[in-house]
């Protein structure tokens, strides 16, 4: 059987990976399952799969983790550093699928234990892409992409020669906004944002998706994973969301790759890469859907975009930066205290401070150093979100 854990399982990449799992009854053995504050869905979870253990992010929910296990025989724990220790514990194949940098050291160290990682969180790589990357090499082991548009190119690359890619085109869908006349933005409420058109997501993605934040999250990523340079990867607005990504070759070919709005695909893929298994995702009728359509993403819409694409520029702990920066001005947005025009004015005025003290972005990649530049750029952007609110 493989040993398999899952970070995140109480989310909706955690739930859509379980769902996969108990399709293929003693194929698979559960070690961790991690989630956040909903504990009575981590624990439901944990007996229904016979986890070993059953780890809570937050200290203040292990009373009531204890209480839903009693009986179970299943272990309980709590904290950031239970999560470290759970992704420790040996297994083959581990899913990265908590919500923002909460996932890195979960990450690092299930790659330092030697299991393959799936990766979903893709603020893992946006911060600290080569410290992941190194983490695999250095323990012989493998990054899977979970986000629909890497595991797209990761298809599309298979068998290929890397030398001969030219680019790389992930698609996005324009989230919730997208044709919305500009004005409207600035005065876009919580609800409308958190509706995608396309895909059923968290929260947090949802509204990234809308204001591309998620998008420019994956350019970023796209570097990291395929070590192109930033020129070669292109954004294309495609509503559909049926092509997820496309690769361009020297000879002038493109493979895209195809398939439904389903997270369970690419999941899926990596849960049994190498090997292709059946997944119960929905077949395209193409003469069906009759057309797709493609267009150039409006930069005055997701500044997001242009962001990114300094952030790749600068290099260093920017991607720390723009992470938290980002994560924070969410946070902000979450909560009422900015609109949803100011989280990116927020983000480039977070990514000007730290630009104008090179000291900091420019320090060695540790994880100590992301940690430590993920709290500043937190703190700095608290402050930024306050002054525009005073
Ligand atoms: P969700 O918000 O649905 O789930 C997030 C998970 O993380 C939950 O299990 C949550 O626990 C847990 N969590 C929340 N805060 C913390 C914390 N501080 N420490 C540890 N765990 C925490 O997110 P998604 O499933 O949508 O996304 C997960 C990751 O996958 C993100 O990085 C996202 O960008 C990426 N991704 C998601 C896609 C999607 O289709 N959803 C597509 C591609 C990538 P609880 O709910 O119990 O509080």
């Amino acid at each position: 059987m493989r040993r398999v854990s899952v970070f995140g399982s109480t989310g909706s990449i955690g739930e859509n990976t379980l769902d996969l799992l108990a399709r293929q009854p003693g194929r698979f053995h559960v070690v961790a399952l991690s989630g956040g504050r909903n504990v009575a869905r981590l624990a439901e979870q944990a007996r229904a799969h016979r986890a070993e253990l059953a780890v809570t992010a937050f200290p203040e929910c292990l009373d009531e983790l204890r209480s839903r296990l009693g009986g179970s025989g299943v272990e309980v724990a709590a904290g950031p550093e239970a999560l470290i220790e759970a992704a420790d514990r040996p297994a083959d194949w581990v899913m990265s699928a908590i919500v923002g940098a909460a996932g890195l050291a979960p990450g690092l160290a299930a790659l330092a234990q030697g299991a393959t990682l799936a990766l979903a969180n893709k603020e893992s790589l946006v911060c600290a892409g080569p410290l992941m990357l190194e983490a695999a090499r250095r323990h012989a082991t493998r990054i899977l992409p979970v986000d629909s548009e890497h595991s797209a190119v990761f298809q599309a690359l298979a068998g290929e020669d890397s030398a001969a890619v030219e680019r790389i085109v992930i698609t996005a869908s324009g989230g919730a906004f997208r044709d919305w006349p500009l004005e409207r933005l600035a005065h876009a409420t919580l609800a409308q944002a958190s509706s995608h058109p396309n895909w059923d997501m968290g929260q947090r993605i949802t509204i990234d998706s809308a204001s591309m934040f998620n998008k420019a999250m994956e350019l970023i990523e796209t570097r990291e994973y395929f070590g192109v340079s930033p020129d070669q990867i292109e954004v294309v607005v495609h509503p559909e969301s049926l092509i997820h990504a496309l690769v361009g070759f020297r000879d002038g070919a493109m493979m895209a790759h195809v398939g439904a709005p389903d997270m369970r695909h690419a999941i899926g893929y990596a849960l049994h890469w190498p090997e292709r298994r059946h997944l119960p995702v929905e077949r395209l009728d193409l003469a069906r859907i009759g057309q797709l359509n493609f267009r150039a993403p409006d930069e005055a819409r997701y500044p997001a975009l242009r962001l990114a694409r300094a952030v790749m520029a600068r290099g260093g702990l920017m991607g720390a930066v723009f992470n938290a920066a980002k994560e924070r001005a969410l946070d902000g947005f979450i909560a009422g205290r900015i609109g949803f025009a100011d989280m990116a004015a927020t983000v480039e005025e977070v990514l000007a401070r730290f630009e104008a003290r090179p000291g900091l972005i420019e320090a060695a990649m540790t994880l100590d150093n992301v940690v430590q530049t993920d709290h500043l750029a937190r703190a700095w952007t608290d402050d930024a979100m306050a002054e525009r609110a005073g």
